[in-house]
Protein backbone atom coordinates (compact mmCIF):
# COMPACT_ATOMS: atom_id res chain seq x y z
CA UNK A 1 0.00 0.00 0.00
CA UNK A 2 1.31 3.33 -1.38
CA UNK A 3 0.29 6.71 0.28
CA UNK A 4 -0.21 10.05 -1.17
CA UNK A 5 0.66 13.01 0.36
CA UNK A 6 -1.69 15.60 -1.03
CA UNK A 7 -1.97 18.23 2.27
CA UNK A 8 -4.52 20.45 2.05
CA UNK A 9 -3.39 24.19 2.16
CA UNK A 10 -4.69 24.63 6.68
CA UNK A 11 -7.81 26.96 6.37
CA UNK A 12 -10.78 26.74 8.91
CA UNK A 13 -13.12 24.50 6.96
CA UNK A 14 -11.37 21.50 6.36
CA UNK A 15 -7.68 22.06 7.55
CA UNK A 16 -8.29 23.81 10.99
CA UNK A 17 -4.93 22.41 12.40
CA UNK A 18 -6.50 21.49 15.76
CA UNK A 19 -4.08 19.55 17.23
CA UNK A 20 -5.06 16.09 17.18
CA UNK A 21 -3.85 14.95 20.98
CA UNK A 22 -4.25 11.30 21.16
CA UNK A 23 -6.17 8.94 18.43
CA UNK A 24 -8.77 5.99 20.40
CA UNK A 25 -10.25 5.06 17.41
CA UNK A 26 -10.36 4.53 13.40
CA UNK A 27 -13.48 6.01 11.60
CA UNK A 28 -14.50 4.51 8.02
CA UNK A 29 -17.01 6.49 5.65
CA UNK A 30 -18.12 5.93 2.57
CA UNK A 31 -18.31 9.34 0.26
CA UNK A 32 -21.52 9.11 -0.95
CA UNK A 33 -20.79 10.45 -4.64
CA UNK A 34 -20.74 7.35 -6.36
CA UNK A 35 -17.93 6.91 -9.19
CA UNK A 36 -16.08 9.87 -7.84
CA UNK A 37 -12.38 9.65 -7.87
CA UNK A 38 -10.19 10.25 -4.33
CA UNK A 39 -8.66 13.00 -6.24
CA UNK A 40 -12.39 14.68 -6.89
CA UNK A 41 -12.94 14.42 -3.17
CA UNK A 42 -9.02 15.52 -2.22
CA UNK A 43 -9.69 18.26 -4.52
CA UNK A 44 -13.28 18.95 -3.14
CA UNK A 45 -11.65 19.52 0.63
CA UNK A 46 -9.20 22.15 -0.52
CA UNK A 47 -11.65 24.01 -2.47
CA UNK A 48 -13.37 24.87 0.57
CA UNK A 49 -10.92 27.16 1.86
CA UNK A 50 -12.52 29.83 -0.29
CA UNK A 51 -16.24 29.64 1.14
CA UNK A 52 -16.94 32.95 2.23
CA UNK A 53 -19.04 33.33 5.24
CA UNK A 54 -21.51 35.49 5.57
CA UNK A 55 -22.21 37.15 8.81
CA UNK A 56 -23.85 34.80 10.82
CA UNK A 57 -20.85 32.11 10.12
CA UNK A 58 -23.84 30.09 8.30
CA UNK A 59 -24.05 30.78 4.71
CA UNK A 60 -21.69 31.26 1.71
CA UNK A 61 -21.71 34.27 0.06
CA UNK A 62 -20.45 35.29 -3.38
CA UNK A 63 -17.15 37.41 -3.81
CA UNK A 64 -19.73 40.29 -4.58
CA UNK A 65 -21.49 39.42 -0.99
CA UNK A 66 -24.28 38.46 -2.65
CA UNK A 67 -25.62 35.21 -1.42
CA UNK A 68 -24.74 31.76 -2.97
CA UNK A 69 -27.78 29.98 -3.95
CA UNK A 70 -28.99 26.88 -5.45
CA UNK A 71 -32.68 26.49 -6.53
CA UNK A 72 -33.32 29.68 -4.61
CA UNK A 73 -31.85 28.52 -1.13
CA UNK A 74 -29.02 29.54 0.64
CA UNK A 75 -25.67 27.29 0.68
CA UNK A 76 -24.48 26.49 4.01
CA UNK A 77 -20.91 26.91 4.84
CA UNK A 78 -19.43 23.42 4.89
CA UNK A 79 -16.81 22.07 7.17
CA UNK A 80 -15.56 19.11 6.15
CA UNK A 81 -12.56 16.76 5.62
CA UNK A 82 -10.48 12.76 6.33
CA UNK A 83 -7.40 12.33 6.69
CA UNK A 84 -6.96 9.69 4.49
CA UNK A 85 -9.58 9.07 1.32
CA UNK A 86 -9.12 5.47 -0.61
CA UNK A 87 -9.95 5.76 -4.54
CA UNK A 88 -11.02 3.27 -6.57
CA UNK A 89 -8.28 1.58 -7.90
CA UNK A 90 -6.92 1.26 -4.01
CA UNK A 91 -5.16 4.13 -4.16
CA UNK A 92 -4.74 5.86 -0.54
CA UNK A 93 -4.38 9.91 -0.37
CA UNK A 94 -3.50 11.55 2.59
CA UNK A 95 -5.13 15.15 3.00
CA UNK A 96 -4.42 16.09 6.81
CA UNK A 97 -1.25 15.23 9.13
CA UNK A 98 -2.44 12.27 11.80
CA UNK A 99 -1.66 14.60 15.02
CA UNK A 100 -4.50 17.30 13.21
CA UNK A 101 -8.22 17.28 13.35
CA UNK A 102 -10.35 16.18 10.68
CA UNK A 103 -13.81 17.04 9.71
CA UNK A 104 -15.59 14.03 9.22
CA UNK A 105 -16.91 11.45 12.07
CA UNK A 106 -18.36 14.47 14.56
CA UNK A 107 -18.07 14.14 18.08
CA UNK A 108 -15.16 11.23 17.57
CA UNK A 109 -12.97 14.16 15.11
CA UNK A 110 -11.26 14.90 18.30
CA UNK A 111 -9.87 11.14 19.18
CA UNK A 112 -9.88 9.28 15.26
CA UNK A 113 -8.51 8.92 12.54
CA UNK A 114 -10.85 9.67 9.52
CA UNK A 115 -10.73 7.12 6.37
CA UNK A 116 -13.15 8.14 3.17
CA UNK A 117 -13.26 5.44 1.11
CA UNK A 118 -15.07 5.96 -2.99
CA UNK A 119 -17.26 3.56 -4.30
CA UNK A 120 -18.26 3.19 -7.98
CA UNK A 121 -22.30 2.60 -7.15
CA UNK A 122 -24.93 3.66 -4.88
CA UNK A 123 -25.12 0.45 -2.97
CA UNK A 124 -21.83 2.33 -1.62
CA UNK A 125 -20.19 -1.32 -2.42
CA UNK A 126 -16.17 -0.51 -2.09
CA UNK A 127 -14.11 -2.08 -4.56
CA UNK A 128 -11.61 -4.94 -4.15
CA UNK A 129 -8.54 -2.67 -4.43
CA UNK A 130 -10.27 -0.39 -2.21
CA UNK A 131 -11.18 -2.66 0.48
CA UNK A 132 -7.57 -4.23 0.58
CA UNK A 133 -6.08 -0.35 0.53
CA UNK A 134 -8.50 0.03 3.42
CA UNK A 135 -7.71 -3.19 5.45
CA UNK A 136 -3.70 -2.56 5.07
CA UNK A 137 -4.17 1.13 5.73
CA UNK A 138 -6.54 0.32 9.07
CA UNK A 139 -3.69 -2.49 9.74
CA UNK A 140 -0.87 0.23 9.52
CA UNK A 141 -2.68 2.97 12.17
CA UNK A 142 -3.71 0.00 14.40
CA UNK A 143 -0.59 -1.14 15.20
CA UNK A 144 1.28 2.69 15.11
CA UNK A 145 -1.28 3.63 18.10
CA UNK A 146 -1.73 0.34 19.79
CA UNK A 147 -5.25 -0.23 18.73
CA UNK A 148 -7.32 -3.22 19.15
CA UNK A 149 -8.64 -3.77 15.13
CA UNK A 150 -12.10 -5.22 16.82
CA UNK A 151 -12.71 -2.72 19.27
CA UNK A 152 -11.07 -0.01 17.68
CA UNK A 153 -12.00 0.49 13.92
CA UNK A 154 -15.67 1.71 13.56
CA UNK A 155 -17.99 2.92 11.41
CA UNK A 156 -19.68 6.91 10.66
CA UNK A 157 -22.68 4.85 11.88
CA UNK A 158 -21.14 3.48 15.43
CA UNK A 159 -20.98 7.64 16.68
CA UNK A 160 -24.06 9.14 14.62
CA UNK A 161 -26.37 6.51 13.52
CA UNK A 162 -25.48 7.99 9.97
CA UNK A 163 -25.98 5.06 7.25
CA UNK A 164 -22.44 5.57 6.39
CA UNK A 165 -19.89 3.49 5.12
CA UNK A 166 -23.34 2.53 3.41
CA UNK A 167 -22.72 -1.13 2.73
CA UNK A 168 -21.71 -1.88 6.14
CA UNK A 169 -24.61 -0.42 7.97
CA UNK A 170 -28.29 -1.75 7.77
CA UNK A 171 -30.27 -0.09 5.26
CA UNK A 172 -33.38 -1.00 3.60
CA UNK A 173 -31.58 -3.25 1.44
CA UNK A 174 -29.31 -5.01 4.12
CA UNK A 175 -30.79 -6.66 7.70
CA UNK A 176 -27.96 -5.86 10.89
CA UNK A 177 -26.78 -9.18 10.16
CA UNK A 178 -25.47 -9.00 7.04
CA UNK A 179 -24.10 -5.07 7.52
CA UNK A 180 -22.29 -6.36 10.91
CA UNK A 181 -20.86 -9.82 9.61
CA UNK A 182 -19.75 -7.69 6.74
CA UNK A 183 -18.24 -5.18 9.08
CA UNK A 184 -17.20 -8.00 11.43
CA UNK A 185 -15.28 -9.64 8.01
CA UNK A 186 -13.62 -6.43 7.15
CA UNK A 187 -12.18 -5.89 10.85
CA UNK A 188 -11.06 -9.48 11.50
CA UNK A 189 -9.38 -8.71 8.00
CA UNK A 190 -7.41 -5.98 9.53
CA UNK A 191 -6.96 -8.29 12.43
CA UNK A 192 -5.05 -10.70 9.95
CA UNK A 193 -3.16 -8.89 7.73
CA UNK A 194 -1.80 -7.27 11.60
CA UNK A 195 -0.85 -10.88 12.19
CA UNK A 196 -2.48 -11.59 15.28
CA UNK A 197 -3.34 -15.20 14.19
CA UNK A 198 -5.76 -17.34 13.59
CA UNK A 199 -9.69 -14.96 13.94
CA UNK A 200 -13.23 -16.10 14.09
CA UNK A 201 -14.60 -17.07 11.06
CA UNK A 202 -17.49 -14.70 10.58
CA UNK A 203 -20.90 -15.80 11.44
CA UNK A 204 -23.02 -15.06 8.46
CA UNK A 205 -21.59 -17.23 5.50
CA UNK A 206 -22.88 -15.03 2.94
CA UNK A 207 -19.50 -12.46 3.89
CA UNK A 208 -16.22 -13.98 3.10
CA UNK A 209 -12.92 -12.33 2.25
CA UNK A 210 -12.70 -12.70 -1.73
CA UNK A 211 -10.71 -14.21 -2.96
CA UNK A 212 -10.69 -17.62 -2.14
CA UNK A 213 -10.96 -21.45 -3.04
CA UNK A 214 -13.47 -24.06 -3.06
CA UNK A 215 -13.39 -27.25 -3.88
CA UNK A 216 -16.32 -28.74 -6.11
CA UNK A 217 -18.30 -31.63 -4.45
CA UNK A 218 -21.16 -31.71 -7.08
CA UNK A 219 -21.00 -34.29 -9.43
CA UNK A 220 -21.95 -31.53 -12.54
CA UNK A 221 -22.10 -28.22 -11.18
CA UNK A 222 -23.48 -25.55 -13.17
CA UNK A 223 -21.57 -22.41 -14.40
CA UNK A 224 -24.24 -19.83 -15.22
CA UNK A 225 -24.06 -16.52 -16.74
CA UNK A 226 -24.75 -14.36 -14.03
CA UNK A 227 -25.66 -15.49 -10.37
CA UNK A 228 -29.20 -17.23 -9.36
CA UNK A 229 -30.39 -20.24 -10.83
CA UNK A 230 -32.40 -17.98 -13.63
CA UNK A 231 -29.62 -16.88 -15.61
CA UNK A 232 -28.61 -19.24 -18.21
CA UNK A 233 -26.30 -22.43 -17.46
CA UNK A 234 -23.17 -21.66 -19.89
CA UNK A 235 -21.01 -24.31 -18.40
CA UNK A 236 -20.84 -27.55 -16.38
CA UNK A 237 -18.19 -28.32 -14.09
CA UNK A 238 -17.47 -32.36 -13.95
CA UNK A 239 -15.43 -34.62 -11.51
CA UNK A 240 -14.40 -31.51 -9.13
CA UNK A 241 -11.46 -29.81 -8.92
CA UNK A 242 -10.28 -26.60 -7.56
CA UNK A 243 -11.50 -22.95 -8.18
CA UNK A 244 -10.70 -19.83 -6.86
CA UNK A 245 -14.00 -17.17 -6.59
CA UNK A 246 -13.44 -13.92 -6.63
CA UNK A 247 -17.28 -12.24 -5.93
CA UNK A 248 -19.73 -13.38 -3.59
CA UNK A 249 -23.04 -12.62 -4.43
CA UNK A 250 -26.00 -13.57 -2.37
CA UNK A 251 -29.63 -14.51 -4.46
CA UNK A 252 -32.85 -15.56 -2.51
CA UNK A 253 -31.10 -18.03 0.24
CA UNK A 254 -28.29 -18.95 -1.68
CA UNK A 255 -24.69 -17.59 -1.88
CA UNK A 256 -22.91 -17.75 -5.29
CA UNK A 257 -19.10 -17.16 -6.33
CA UNK A 258 -18.04 -15.71 -9.95
CA UNK A 259 -15.10 -17.86 -10.85
CA UNK A 260 -11.46 -16.15 -11.38
CA UNK A 261 -12.06 -17.21 -15.34
CA UNK A 262 -14.33 -14.88 -15.83
CA UNK A 263 -16.74 -17.94 -17.61
CA UNK A 264 -19.73 -17.45 -14.98
CA UNK A 265 -21.07 -17.72 -11.37
CA UNK A 266 -21.71 -20.90 -9.57
CA UNK A 267 -23.59 -22.28 -6.38
CA UNK A 268 -21.33 -21.96 -3.41
CA UNK A 269 -23.55 -23.65 -1.24
CA UNK A 270 -22.07 -26.36 1.28
CA UNK A 271 -23.91 -29.25 -1.20
CA UNK A 272 -21.99 -27.73 -3.88
CA UNK A 273 -18.57 -27.04 -2.76
CA UNK A 274 -16.28 -27.04 0.45
CA UNK A 275 -14.34 -24.08 0.89
CA UNK A 276 -10.57 -24.62 1.43
ZN1 LIG B 1 -19.28 9.20 7.13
Amino acid sequence: MKITDALLTPNKFSRPQIHLKSVKKIAVHYIGSAGSTAKNNRDYFEGLKDQIPDKTGKYCLNKDGTYMLYKGQRIDLRWVSSHFIIGLSGEVVQCLPLDEWSYCTNQANGYSISIECCHPDANGKFTAATEQSLAELCAYLCKKYSLDPIKDIIRHYDVTGKQCPLWYVPTKYQTEAVANARWLALKQRVAYIMGCGEVDKPTDSTVSYVPFKVRIIDEALNIRCAAGVANKAVGVIRGGGVYTIVEVAQVGSAVWGKLKSGIGWINIGDKYVKKI
